[in-house]
């Protein structure tokens, strides 16, 4: 993607340059037809940055996480090849039903003691904290499936694989408020999710028909693609929550435990009054707010956005 990219008058170059870089030069080797990111993302999403990638444009600020967080990539990456650590950062492609899939996997260790040898993959990601406590994590483990499958075709035997989550907006004082309040809160800044490989047959089931879905709506104009799920949009529904009265930066209650002891976020109003009730809460300190739903995805990490006649079409109905 060659995404042109504004800036602020004032904001020097060199955060200028590096995003155009990060688009021109860092990702763009090895890319193949698709890369594994573009298959696990969504279909109409993909073909609209590709059709329109030349007409967008990004301010250098909307780029600021995905430069902080190659930095980040860099750095381990670094630290690898300084230690000795030869698989890191792997990118090549592999063919499957006749195109090329690109693949850049972070780092693969070869795991002690096992004869013959295997390995195992570890991606490193960035997210925030509600994605670990709603635990929206199905890309990631499509992405692992995949790269762990292209990894044994050419020879190195994954077996296992973790995702290294850098939790962005993970702060003591927030660790520490939400132990006294008894809710869920990541413990550490950087956690190790282990993801469950699936089996070669899964992988190529599911290779196979996202390619098709690509290949189906080449042609497909704009507006006729298929809609993006609200999954695939990170559509946070409507809800309501607890707020202290006065209070406008954080909700006291945002979610509750469902019976599997699950954080789920409050969609009705008697949702809100029972755990008022449950914990106390006078209507004097304390009151319930409705807050309309939105599409993370599509407000904040999606530049297509313009060119989307599924998103604009939303904008209309508030979300
Ligand atoms: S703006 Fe939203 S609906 Fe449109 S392609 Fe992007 S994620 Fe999908």
């Amino acid at each position: 993607m060659d995404i042109i990219c504004s800036r602020k008058p004032g904001l020097s170059n060199a955060w200028y340059e590096a995003a155009q870089y990060l688009d021109e030069v860092y990702e763009a080797e090895y890319r193949g037809w698709k890369s594994t990111t573009q298959l696990v993302a969504p279909t109409r999403m993909v073909l609209l940055y590709e059709r329109h990638d030349h007409e967008m444009c990004e301010d250098v600020q909307e780029r600021a996480n995905i430069i902080g967080g190659s930095g980040t990539h860099e750095i381990l990456k670094m630290a690898a090849e300084h230690y000795g650590h030869k698989l890191c950062e792997q990118r090549f492609t592999i063919p499957f039903s006749e195109r090329e899939i690109g693949i850049k996997a972070d780092r693969v260790d070869p795991i002690p003691n096992t004869e013959p040898l295997e390995f195992k993959l570890i991606e490193f990601k960035e997210c925030k904290t509600w994605a670990i406590i709603l635990g929206e994590k199905e890309d990631w483990i499509w992405q692992c499936r995949i790269q762990a499958y292209a990894l044994r075709q050419i020879g190195i035997n994954v077996t296992q694989a973790q995702v290294d989550a850098l939790i962005k907006d993970w702060s003591i004082s927030n660790l520490e408020k939400a132990q006294r309040e008894h809710k869920d809160y990541p413990e550490h800044q950087i956690l190790d999710i282990h993801i469950d490989l699936g089996s070669d047959s899964e992988v190529e089931e599911y290779l196979s028909s996202r390619i098709q879905l690509l290949l189906e709506n080449e042609t497909v104009p704009d507006d006729e693609l298929p809609e993006c799920t609200p999954k695939e949009r990170w559509m946070r529904d409507e809800c309501f929550k607890i707020w202290k009265r006065g209070k406008t930066d954080k909700a006291s209650v945002a979610t509750v435990k469902d019976e599997n002891g699950r954080r789920v976020p409050m969609t009705t109003r008697q949702m809100a009054e029972d755990a008022m009730e449950e914990k106390g809460y006078s209507t004097a300190d304390y009151e319930i707010r409705y807050h309309p739903g939105q599409c993370t995805r599509c407000k904040h990490y999606c530049t297509a956005r313009t060119f989307c006649n599924q998103y604009l079409a939303s904008q209309k109905e508030g979300f």
